[in-house]
């Protein structure tokens, strides 16, 4: 278990003051001027060294992507944006940072922006976050009242500037093109890439989109430095990391742990274990609801990183918020409604999308009754494929991946509940002779 000294969120439950004074007394705002004054290059490999992969679910390596931001202006401003339309059924991490620990994303922020040449940093939260966009606020107040941003920001000689910009609550909008469209007015509608938001972002300038929880790591990470970081987790899974655990667990909760825990010892030490025990684990969706299920016999021994949870179980760790599912679930139920979810969310702006979250939905609909013909169950994993990687942006994907997840693992289930409905129509059919 992650011991207490190594935890970079020390008010993640709210139990201490999340105001500045608090957030200085738990060793925040710490030498900020001393790391900016550093400069780009040493923060940037820093970064680099400790292994620190996007905790917004794509798990890019956050050190690459600031080193992908120009070093030279060519008259045009950098920008930071950080990506807290937090959305995803079952993602819900970001939220207790902000809400309880805003101080580590804010001087976050600071450090991340000045890495980037940017001088103006624009926080966009979920539009249903009114309690967290408050209590961010009310911490962005108060740094500027202590001159930890603004001009001259913490006496490091760097000018900064943050903003914060709340969403009305649109799910596509934390793709990363739709929050910059909605960021500059417009509908929150994915861009085609290239450009990337690198080379052409945030008002045609070079802009960075970062995840809450990759910037908020960041001060503590150049505080203790990148191998402190890199001593957590396996082999290009490095660090601690959020995870969010709901569902059929004792004790549902957000816990912050070192990558590459088992998913048994993250369940029993934090959540008191399954509800009726390991014999009663069904199904656990690992990363959030976009990521394939997995069967729970599967689950029990399985490596909660990047790297394992793709390769070896053909899922994916995302944003780290596991979906438990207990032998009470209707798997078919559960991912019919996520189909609903997916299709609500589709900007409509690609046909593959538009059509298909839509066709894909009505499907999983008479699945959930049985009522449909057993060659429906290959159809409908052909038009996943047909929609998977030939949409503008990964919301194509994330409505395919857990249909392809529920037929590759519980084929048997959408099958007996075919037959079981196909043979009550026949003995009612029968009976009515
Ligand atoms: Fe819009 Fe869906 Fe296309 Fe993304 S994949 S741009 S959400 S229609």
């Amino acid at each position: 278990m992650l011991s207490d000294q190594d935890r970079i969120f020390t008010n993640l439950y709210g139990m201490h003051e999340r105001t500045l004074r608090g957030a200085q007394a738990r060793g925040h705002w710490d030498g900020t001027a001393a790391i900016i004054q550093k400069g780009r290059d040493w923060i940037i490999d820093q970064m680099k060294a400790s292994g620190l992969r996007g905790r917004g679910g794509a798990g890019f390596p956050t050190g690459l992507k600031w080193s992908f931001m120009p070093k030279e202006s060519d008259g045009r401003p950098s920008y930071l944006v950080v990506n807290a339309d937090e959305s995803e059924p079952g993602t819900c991490k970001d939220r207790e940072i902000m809400r309880h620990d805003p101080h580590t994303l804010i001087e976050g922020c600071l450090i991340a922006s000045f890495a980037m040449q940017a001088n103006a940093c624009y926080i966009y939260i979920r539009g249903e976050y009114i309690r967290e966009k408050e209590a961010l606020q009310a911490a962005i107040d108060e740094a500027y009242d202590a001159g930890l941003v603004g001009k001259n920001a913490a006496k490091s000689g760097w000018d900064f500037d943050i903003y914060l910009h709340h969403g009305a609550g649109a799910y596509i909008c934390g793709e990363e093109t739709a929050l910059l469209e909605s960021l500059e007015g417009k509908k929150g509608m994915p861009r085609m890439k290239p450009p990337f938001p690198a080379g052409a972002g945030l008002y045609g300038c070079p802009t960075t989109v970062n995840n809450v929880e990759s910037i908020a790591v960041v001060p503590t990470i150049l505080r203790r430095g990148p191998e402190w970081f890199a001593g957590f987790g396996r082999a290009n899974n490095a660090g601690t990391k959020l995870f969010a655990i709901s569902g059929h667990v004792n004790n549902p909760c957000v816990v912050e742990e070192a990558m590459s825990i088992s998913f048994e010892e993250l369940i029993d030490t934090h959540c008191g274990g399954i509800k009726g025990g390991w014999d009663n684990l069904k199904a656990v969706i690992p990363g959030g609801s976009s990521v394939p299920c997995v069967r729970g016999e599967n689950m029990r021994d399985a490596i909660m990183d990047f790297d394992y949870l793709r390769g070896d179980l053909g899922s994916g760790l995302g944003t780290a918020a596991v979906i438990v599912m207990d032998k009470d679930t209707d798997i078919i139920k559960a991912i019919w409604r996520l189909a609903k979810f997916y299709k609500h969310e589709s900007c409509g702006q690609c046909t593959p999308c538009r059509e298909g979250t839509g066709w894909m939905m009505r499907v999983m609909e008479r699945l959930v009754h049985g009522n449909a013909d057993p060659e429906e169950i290959d159809m409908l994993w052909d038009v996943t494929k047909q929609v998977e990687g030939h949409t503008i942006c990964a919301l194509g994907d994330a409505a395919a991946w857990p249909i392809q997840g529920l037929i590759r693992n519980f084929r048997d289930e959408i099958e007996d509940r075919i037959k079981a409905q196909q043979t009550g129509r026949t003995t009612r059919a029968v009976a009515a002779r």
